[in-house]
């Protein structure tokens, strides 16, 4: 495995990768949910290249930027039996002196995180446009635990004509639901055990559009009622939409996302399940 972070080093390490190239971009602290993406990678391409990189323009002014959890050393060891090329950009290099070319995708990015956490998708789209030109991957790899974030990147890349492939994996849980994710460090054990409630509020909503119900508003208070079961949860938000467009269903009709973004204490959790 090699490691770069310079754009010079990379792009000179890029043009020495031949065959197939699968780009999984990351922003560290990896788990077994970000290495299911990396080991799809190594199964569908010749080469594998993961990008490491806390993204600032992604966090808003009163989000985790400072304290998000790091440890490269650690991340190196976990990916190195998968990984050809490891990419470490330092912010200064990205974003330079006198920055000023954003990439912005419309409707889609408006409700759910976009309309809680302002700019969040500019600094998305912006920095994979970026890691996307400057790697040229054939595929690049997403989890569905970002559901927003995998329709977003979707949409750009069909609308900017970047001729990459974006796969879009299962989200990887804990034994007992909870999604993971770098943020659960932040949960003390009682926390912990109450995360579990987005997992049991999804799985019951679930369960109500298995037995035949198809009206969202129903399905929506099933997932409230769940939360509200849990003292430790506040809801931010709860949502029933249609799966492509994220706009809020009246009726379940072809594929849905059923998605919420949930505080416990001071850590804010978001999980989703597709339906149909
Ligand atoms: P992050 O480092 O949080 O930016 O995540 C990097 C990639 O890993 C994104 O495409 C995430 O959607 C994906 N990812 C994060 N958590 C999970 C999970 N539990 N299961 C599957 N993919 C995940």
């Amino acid at each position: 495995m090699r490691t770069v972070s310079t754009l010079d080093e990379l792009r000179d390490s890029r043009l020495s990768l031949d065959g197939t190239v699968g780009l999984v971009p990351t922003m560290g602290f990896l788990h077994d949910g970000h290495l299911s993406l990396i080991r799809r990678a190594r199964d569908e391409c010749k080469r594998v290249v993961v990008s490491i990189f806390v993204n600032p323009t992604q966090f808003g002014p009163k989000e985790d930027l400072a304290k998000y959890p790091r440890d490269l050393e650690r991340d190196f060891r976990l990916i190195e039996p998968f990984t050809d090329l490891v990419w470490t950009p330092a912010p200064e290099s990205m974003y330079p002196t006198g920055y000023q070319t954003w990439v912005e995708v419309e409707a889609v990015t408006r409700p759910l995180e976009g309309a809680m956490r302002p700019g969040h998708f500019k600094g998305v789209t912006t920095v994979v446009a970026k890691l996307f030109n400057a790697v040229q991957p054939h595929k690049a790899y997403f989890g569905q635990k970002d559901a927003q974030q995998a329709a977003v990147i979707r949409r750009m890349v069909r609308d900017l004509n970047f001729p990459i492939e974006i796969v879009v994996c299962p989200t990887q849980r804990e034994a007992d639901g909870l999604a993971m994710s770098s943020r659960n460090v932040y949960l003390d054990t009682e926390q912990r055990k109450a995360a579990t409630v987005l997992f049991h509020s999804l799985s019951a909503a679930r369960e109500l559009y298995e037995s035949g119900e198809r009206d969202a508003a129903t399905v929506r208070e099933k997932m409230k009622d769940v939360l509200a079961s849990e003292p430790l949860a506040e809801p931010q938000y709860v949502s029933c939409a249609d799966y492509d467009t994220l706009e809020e269903l009246n009726e379940i009709k072809g594929k849905a996302l059923l998605s919420m973004a949930v505080f416990i204490g001071k850590t804010r959790l978001i999980d989703n399940f597709v339906l149909g």
